[in-house]
């Protein structure tokens, strides 16, 4: 799907701010971390469609970006709310590396966003089960698969070095997009990466697959800048 509309800040603040007014907070985004208290009351559970989970997450990439976070959901009440149940909005797969904090680049929460992770956002059985329950059990309405500049996992799937322990066993997940893209170009091939799992979760998943058909979920793809920390869309 073309997500272009979903990156642009002004698009994605105006979202910010809607679902903020809906939810009555009367904090405006961007004022002191320190005074955001209020931001607590932003309720996930106020999102309702595939379309605004995806527009949550990108307008949380954006305030990340323009150094106006409101760190939604992370006191003490919100993590004693979520206790006996959960419904995060999202769910993400993305790399193992350390520079690549899914809650944090999203500006979310406890609760908001269930987080998949391993080294070069491959998709692997014991992946796609657990996606599979983030969306079909608990109802995230997103799926973002999201891979990032400079991963050493597709850089190294490329160089194809001899490496020890079982790190080679992650190559043979990336290799299917490092052989799609003839530059072998590091930054073309992460996005390649992105296509090609998220085309793999929706082909070998069949809950994922009638989840997307019913409309009640959305996979999309995203590159994360490690220099800039935002997140761009990937059309997957
Ligand atoms: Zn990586």
């Amino acid at each position: 799907m073309n997500t272009d509309n979903q990156t642009e800040t002004g698009v994605s603040r105006r979202r910010a701010l809607g679902l903020l007014a809906l939810s009555g907070a009367a904090v405006a985004v961007g004022a002191a971390p320190a005074t955001l208290h209020a931001a607590d009351v932003f309720d996930p559970a106020s999102i309702t469609t595939p379309e605004q989970a995806l527009a949550e997450l990108m307008a949380g990439n954006a305030r990340f970006v323009a150094g106006r976070t409101v760190g939604p959901n992370r006191s003490m009440a919100r993590l004693k709310e979520v206790v006996p149940t959960q419904r995060p909005f999202a769910a993400v797969l993305s790399c193992a590396d350390s520079r690549v904090p899914p809650e944090i680049l999203f500006d979310q929460g406890f609760g908001d966003v269930f987080v998949c992770r391993a080294a070069g956002n491959i998709v692997t059985p014991e992946l796609i089960g657990s996606l599979e329950f983030g969306t079909l059990v608990l109802g995230s309405k997103v799926l973002m698969v999201m891979g990032h500049t400079g991963c050493g996992a597709v850089k190294a799937t490329i160089a194809g070095d001899a490496v020890p322990g079982q790190i080679s066993t992650l190559y043979r997940h990336i290799q299917p997009a490092v052989d799609r893209v003839a530059s072998r170009e590091l930054e073309a091939v992460t996005r390649e990466n992105v296509r090609v799992q998220a085309r793999l979760l929706r082909t070998s998943s069949p809950v994922v697959a009638q989840l997307v058909r019913d409309k009640k979920l959305v996979v999309a793809g995203g590159v994360y800048d490690l220099a800039t920390g935002r997140v761009t869309a990937v059309e997957v």
